[in-house]
């Protein structure tokens, strides 16, 4: 699911498509979310969240981030973007300027 909207929620990036963050009701960019997925936690708030939508609760809100998780995403962020050259080449087009 994507959606235009003005800006990530976590990094403030203004480009690209959006996505609902896994843990909690943030409009993340595609690199915010690339980066939670790699959190040791993803699995079970899919999977918790996968539980709530088959009964019927779609107005779920996530689990929430976890401990930590602002500090841990930053760091996470510039190794991700240090090890992977697609992500370093996607944020170079969503950062670059006009
Ligand atoms: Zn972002």
């Amino acid at each position: 699911m994507t959606m235009p909207k003005a800006k990530c929620d976590r990094c403030g990036i203004t480009r690209g498509g959006f996505r609902m963050s896994m843990f909690n009701q943030d409009w993340c960019c595609e690199i915010c979310i690339e980066v939670e997925r790699t959190h040791t936690d993803y699995n079970k708030a899919r999977e918790i969240e996968r539980e709530e939508v088959i009964k019927g609760n779609t107005n779920y809100e996530g689990v929430g981030l976890p401990d930590g998780y602002d500090t841990w995403a930053k760091e996470q962020r510039l190794r991700l973007l240090h090890e992977d050259e697609r992500l370093l080449l996607l944020q170079d087009a969503l950062t670059d300027e006009d």
